[in-house]
């Protein structure tokens, strides 16, 4: 194996090798993802409509599937460079560990203080945000991650940053809830008496602890009722997909320059941020037939959107609020059993990465959070990070098929991405730590109760 550490453990680039643009891999879509709906008329959402939600430029992005490249505005490319480049780590002592030929890299995304990519996207969101002149921003968070980014990304640009924080996770959650206080964000436990539909929820269930989507209604209701205010999300959107392609273009530079061609692609699945922005340079290679990799998205057993959902156009919020997105989806109603701890809680699923799958371009596959936690553990303990429960499940797939090379004697290249840090997830480990953590994988009868909440008109039958 020695003439292979020719590569070094971490392959980093230098400044003037980081991407000045990001890549918009629904330009090299022959089957472009469905056009996003207004739920009233069922129309397909204009840009005039668009941009009572989101910010001019934001909308401009989210409906633009023939521009393949955005020029990363300075401010931006400044602020990246930070934090960025991400390294991209050879996994040498997972290789040993695991006794396989295969070449194992990942992506570390977890080096800035929010821990996670979506660092990526909040920047440019708060960017267009501060350059349309607008106050402020508002969003929900769940854990807390992309709270946390945004808070930081607001900060750095002196604009206001209101967060509707999944009402459970506030309350056991208190660390990244005060990172964000921190940061200037104001965070408020969602459901909320503050908004229409926060009321109105919690009339209907009192007592709820919340759910993402319940603050996504609710993120969206103040954007749009406040002056001087848009709503930003940090997953699931086109335009997030768009710049979180700087991880993919950061890695493809990376692995080109030493020569190295990977042939599996794995990542972690919630909205398909992370996926899709890895992925993005080299599915944009296989879709114009210059190269072929497979690509695999890993999700929980208990919220199996690709694996177990429909496609088909569904709210993207339980408020019925945000247009419909057509994709995989297990109802906006849908709402992981209470025992799971392992995040990648959201019900649908980036339409672009739902479009990819449907026309077979990428393949999905649905694992038990035991089984993550034990690979996050395994890889903490030789490669040294102590990764996000999500990233774990892209650890897990990647050992998975690292296991497999062993057993068939292929040298596979194969390359993950590990989207951050799990210190503040340690509830979840000392559940694993202590036996307690149990996996439960929804019965159909679940599911079907999910996808009752689908909307329903001509042609989209479930
Ligand atoms: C939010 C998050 C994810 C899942 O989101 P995607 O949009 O699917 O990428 C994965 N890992 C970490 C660390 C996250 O914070």
């Amino acid at each position: 194996m020695s003439e292979t550490k020719n590569i070094p453990y971490k392959i980093y680039l230098e400044e003037s090798e980081m991407p000045v643009s990001w890549y918009n891999l629904r330009a090299d879509m022959k089957n472009k993802p469905a056009p996003i709906l207004n739920p009233g008329t069922l129309k397909p959402v204009t840009f005039d409509e668009l941009r009572g939600i989101f910010c001019d430029e934001l909308s401009r992005q989210e409906l633009d599937d023939t521009t393949a490249y955005f020029e990363i505005p300075e401010e931006i490319r400044n602020f990246y460079r930070m934090y960025r480049p991400s390294p991209l780590v050879r996994a040498y002592c997972l290789e040993e560990k695991l006794k396989t030929p295969a070449k194992i890299y990942y992506k570390f995304e977890g080096n800035n203080t929010s821990g996670s990519h979506k660092l990526n996207s909040a920047i440019a969101q708060a960017y267009y945000a501060k350059k349309q002149g607008l106050k402020g921003v508002t969003t929900e968070t769940g854990a807390g991650q992309w709270g946390t980014a945004l808070s930081m990304a607001c900060a750095y640009f002196g604009i206001d940053c209101q967060v509707y924080m999944v009402k459970c996770s506030y309350e056991q959650k208190p660390f990244r809830r005060e990172v964000m206080r921190t940061y200037g964000a104001n965070v408020t436990p969602s459901p909320s008496a503050t908004t229409q539909v926060g009321r109105k929820i919690l009339e209907e269930f009192p007592g709820t602890t919340g759910s993402l989507g319940c603050a996504i209604s609710e993120a969206v209701e103040a954007a749009v009722t406040k002056e001087g205010y848009r709503y930003v999300l940090g997953s699931v959107l086109s335009q997030v997909l768009l710049h979180q392609s700087v991880i993919g273009l950061e890695t493809k530079t990376a692995m080109d320059k030493y020569g190295i061609k990977p042939d599996i692609i794995i990542g972690c699945a919630g909205g398909g941020s992370n996926l899709g922005g890895l992925i993005a340079p080299f599915m944009g290679e296989k879709l114009r037939g210059e190269a072929d990799y497979r690509f695999i998205a890993v999700e929980p057993v208990s919220c199996p959107s690709l694996t177990r959902g429909k496609f088909v156009y569904d709210f993207c919020d339980t408020g019925k609020v945000c247009p419909l997105a057509k994709m995989y989806t297990l109802g906006s109603g849908f709402i992981p059993a209470p025992n799971h701890a392992g995040g990648l809680r959201y019900h649908g699923m980036s339409s672009v990465l739902s479009q990819l799958y449907h026309d077979g371009y990428m393949e999905a596959v649905s694992v038990e959070q035991t089984a993550v936690f034990r690979a996050a553990e395994e890889f903490a303990r030789v490669e040294g990070i102590l990764p996000a429960p999500e990233s774990s499940h892209a650890i897990k797939a990647a050992m998975d098929e690292a296991v497999k090379c062993r057993e068939t004697g292929e040298e596979k290249t194969i390359l993950f991405g590990l989207t951050g840090t799990g210190y503040f997830d340690l509830a979840a480990y000392e559940k694993y730590n202590n036996g307690e953590m149990t996996d439960y994988i929804p019965t159909d009868e679940d599911l079907a109760r999910g996808l009752a909440g689908v909307p329903r008109f001509p042609g989209n039958e479930i």
